[in-house]
């Protein structure tokens, strides 16, 4: 039985099964005129595979019948599986991204993961954590850039104010910060119905994180593409997990104050002598329950609210001769 649900008579949402905590992700099938267009892609697994062509085969879809795929951020649970859908339509369809998508996909997902080596080592040192951290970090970055193997062969880019078209649906991309870099979002006015990527989810906050290759303040751009987003007259959200979204303003209200929350916890786990980010981030999540992978995911997003605390002059920091990060209040 496949994962399909229906929301508009252009519309289905299929859920790909993930291997982690997080156990699935919603990718979207749209039909057009010109043929179907597949929004996000999962990661790429025999499972998830699998389960697209359940649906293809449920829907009547042929290889020839998909004009395009398309992404709304890099990360791989989303862009994982372009390259081997592009194929299955022997490159007939182009898989499209942002411009900036694109060039973060280069940069992450075409390098191995021993060329992130020193930046790598040096964040897990300047934010308090050991080096044994490290073959593990290496390790599972080898496995994701195994999970979004083949690479798309023909891409096409499009500006955030570009026209995009979804199926017959003409839709306003816009870029939203902070989760994913440069993700973007697609919004139906016509039909108030916006496809919000991870931006915007049900039940779970998304994680706002600041990694080595994250550009300064995430969590500043974050906040502020949610409260512009909240603008938007939405009757319907479609996120890239857990259900539809149908107060997508009260869903944003609630995003919000869990941050402003946040933050006040963690300037509250300041401690007047400083301490590291792993510090920090001991004091405000149950760290020693927590894998390997689930206790980087909090460092970074404690480090991306202490960054927001520095920016507006709520923190500071200074770094050991050791190269290892103190913050203080
Ligand atoms: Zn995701």
């Amino acid at each position: 039985m496949t994962q399909l649900t229906q929301f508009a008579p252009d519309i289905y949402r299929l859920r790909l099964p993930l291997p982690f905590a997080l156990d699935h992700v919603n990718c979207y099938l749209i039909r057009g005129d010109r043929g179907w267009t597949l929004l996000d892609t999962g990661l790429h697994t025999p499972e998830g595979w699998q389960s697209w062509l359940a649906a293809f085969a449920e829907l009547g879809i042929a290889s020839t019948d998909i004009e395009q795929i398309v992404l709304t951020h890099v990360h791989p649970d989303h862009y994982g599986m372009a390259g081997t859908l592009q194929a299955w339509t022997h490159n007939t369809a182009p898989v499209r991204m942002s411009t900036a998508t694109s060039e973060a996909a280069a940069v992450i997902w075409r390098s191995s993961a021993e060329d992130w080596l020193d930046e790598t080592s040096a964040y897990l040192r300047r934010n308090g954590l050991e080096a044994s951290f490290l073959e593990s970090v290496l390790q599972s970055m080898r496995a994701m850039r195994a999970a979004v193997r083949p690479h798309p062969e023909k891409v096409e880019t499009f500006a955030p104010s570009d026209e995009v078209y979804l199926g017959n649906r003409r839709v306003q991309a816009s870029a939203a910060q902070g989760h994913a870099d440069d993700q973007t979002v697609f919004y139906d006015p016509a039909d108030r119905l916006i496809f919000c990527g991870d931006q915007v989810l049900q039940r779970i906050t998304p994680n706002v994180g600041s990694w080595p290759t994250t550009p300064a303040g995430p969590l500043g751009r974050f906040l502020t593409d949610l409260s512009r987003l909240r603008g938007l007259d939405v009757g319907l959200a479609l996120p890239g997990h857990r259900s539809e979204i149908t107060d997508f303003a009260g869903r944003i209200d609630e995003l919000l104050a869990h941050h402003d929350k946040r933050l006040t916890d963690i300037r509250e786990a300041i401690p007047a002598a400083g301490a590291t980010t792993l510090e920090i981030t001991r004091q405000v999540f149950p760290v020693e329950k927590f894998n390997i992978h689930e206790v980087r995911f909090a460092v970074a997003e404690t480090l991306a609210h202490l960054e927001h605390l520095l920016e507006t002059g709520q923190a500071s920091r200074d770094e050991t001769s050791a190269g290892v990060w103190l913050f203080r209040r």
